[in-house]
């Protein structure tokens, strides 16, 4: 009886457990993913494995969980048109139109969805011009073009993509100074703080949730 009993509590609990880690789990699976197209360009030499684990993990860990959404990446390379893409130049404004066109041209090629959920960035060896380590088209929140030059650039521009501001951006005292991932210049001595401030969190979610 005793053994019955317990085997009953336990039971129970292994069921509430489970279905709140479902109802959780469902929470995020209903609320539409966010899917990231990642054009690595021709002139990037580093491994794909180093490049998610530098540049895209942690900040995919970071919208995950202030999101509830899941997101993907989907690496791609050898696309010509978008990976030989000529990036590097003084007029950044003519480079990102450029840019903008080769991914309207890519959607429309493979019959693509438009809506918010789908991002698209180009991941480059070099700046686009001294001072300039990446690109990205606030108004119309599609395409923009990122740097390897340093680890917070793909969550920066892809940051502005979701709605996210400099203004919003933080320095935090972990003790140490870091910067937020829309901080738009980096200060000598702070180190990078991975994660975006409270309120671009806010804002992204805001952007995310809004009509959906
Ligand atoms: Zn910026």
């Amino acid at each position: 009886m005793k053994l019955t009993f317990l085997r009953y509590i336990l039971t129970l609990t292994t069921a509430l457990i489970f279905s709140a880690a479902v109802n959780a789990a469902d929470t995020k699976a209903l609320k539409e993913p966010l899917l990231v197209q990642v054009f690595i360009h021709d002139d990037v030499s580093l491994d794909l494995e180093t490049i998610n684990r530098n540049y895209f993990s942690w900040m995919v860990k970071d919208l995950e969980s202030f999101t509830q959404r899941k997101v993907h990446l989907r690496f791609l390379k050898n696309t010509p048109g978008l990976t030989d893409f000529a990036y590097h130049g003084e007029n950044i404004d003519s480079i990102l139109w450029l840019w903008k066109v080769a991914v309207h041209n890519y959607i429309t090629r493979h019959n693509l969805p438009q809506n918010k959920f789908r991002k698209y960035l180009l991941l480059t060896d070099r700046v686009i011009k001294s001072g300039t380590l990446g690109i990205a088209d606030a108004d119309k929140k599609v395409a923009g073009i990122a740097s390897l030059s340093s680890y917070n650039v793909p969550a920066h521009e892809l940051g502005h993509l979701l709605g996210g501001t400099h203004d919003a951006a933080k320095i935090l005292y972990r003790p140490w100074p870091c910067e937020t991932n829309l901080d738009s210049h980096r200060t000598v001595g702070f180190a990078l703080c991975y994660v975006y401030s409270d309120e671009n969190k806010r804002l992204i979610a805001d952007y995310l949730n809004a009509g959906s």
